[in-house]
């Protein structure tokens, strides 16, 4: 059986690519077989992943869901990559925010992705969709083709006062949507824990959600080697495998495939 989990939050900057590269090759070095979807027009997770001019790829993410919306192809294995460490990935570039204006013309616009997801499940363990920081249509569409949402939330007080909106929008899709959707887990990253303030947030969330949402136990710290990651394609298992972010990493993928 595939799990497929999105990893959203409309705000900028929290972690979501760098959770989703590092839990995709987590759970890919635990012997899974793991398909990364970049669902983002600034190519991020595919920059990340290596390949630095998303721009100039021919098939991405975009071409598959204009395949589909036209119904002209329904899905080429053309446009998956296999990257070295053991995941695969459907790139996304800067197309798709053109394919987004489209989408919200077209009949049943919020599953688009989901008949992509569902022609390719089959051949993985998990499918793992990096969002874009916004709650729009492909957003949606995450959402609505996924069995989990995983929020990871920078330990900073404006971006938990946030998590409010994402949490209702989940729940609107759940009811319109997608019955099985369910909250995988909130995430506190670049969690700076020499200051008191990052305890007082953590504090913060674990009070304010934990009686209704998961917070996990694996705190993300905030690591100089973690941001790095982005610039050196690979994974902070390759980059810094004793550094404190690769060990919260292999944490977090135990805790989400213990759950599994
Ligand atoms: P966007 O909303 O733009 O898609 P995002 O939520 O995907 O952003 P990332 O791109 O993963 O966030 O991270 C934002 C920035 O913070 C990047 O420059 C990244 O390298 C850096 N970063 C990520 N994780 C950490 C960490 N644990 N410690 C320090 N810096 C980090
Ligand atoms: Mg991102």
């Amino acid at each position: 059986m595939c799990k497929v989990i999105s990893v959203a939050n409309q705000k900028g900057g929290v972690g979501k690519t760098t959770t989703a590269v590092n839990l995709g090759i987590g759970l890919a070095k635990e012997g899974k077989k793991v398909l990364l979807i970049d669902g983002d027009p600034q190519g991020s997770l595919t920059i990340s992943l290596g390949y630095r001019e998303p721009d100039g790829m021919e098939v991405t993410l975009a071409t598959l869901l204009t395949g589909i919306m036209e119904e002209t192809e329904f899905f080429s294995s053309d446009a998956i990559i296999h990257h070295e460490e053991g995941v695969d990935l459907i790139p996304a570039n800067i197309e798709l925010s053109t394919l987004e204006i489209n989408l919200v013309n077209a009949m049943s616009r919020e599953v688009m992705m989901r008949s992509l997801v569902e022609c390719i499940k089959s051949d993985y363990d998990y499918v793992i969709i990096d969002c874009m920081p916004s709650l729009g249509m492909l957003t949606i569409n995450a959402l609505a083709c996924s069995d989990s949402v995983l929020i990871p939330v920078q330990a900073a007080y404006l971006p938990v006062k946030g998590l409010e909106q994402l949490i209702k929008t989940i729940g609107r899709v759940q009811r319109r949507l997608n019955k099985k959707l369910t909250i995988e887990g909130i995430l506190l990253t670049m969690v700076d824990s020499r200051t008191n303030f990052a305890k007082d947030i953590s504090k913060l969330v674990v009070d304010t959600y934990s009686n209704q949402i998961k917070v996990f136990e694996t705190l993300i710290p905030l690591s100089v080697r973690a941001a790095e990651i982005s610039a050196e394609g690979s994974s902070i298992y390759e980059y810094d495998p004793k550094g404190k972010a690769a060990l919260a990493y292999k944490n977090l993928t135990e805790e989400v495939a213990c759950h599994a």
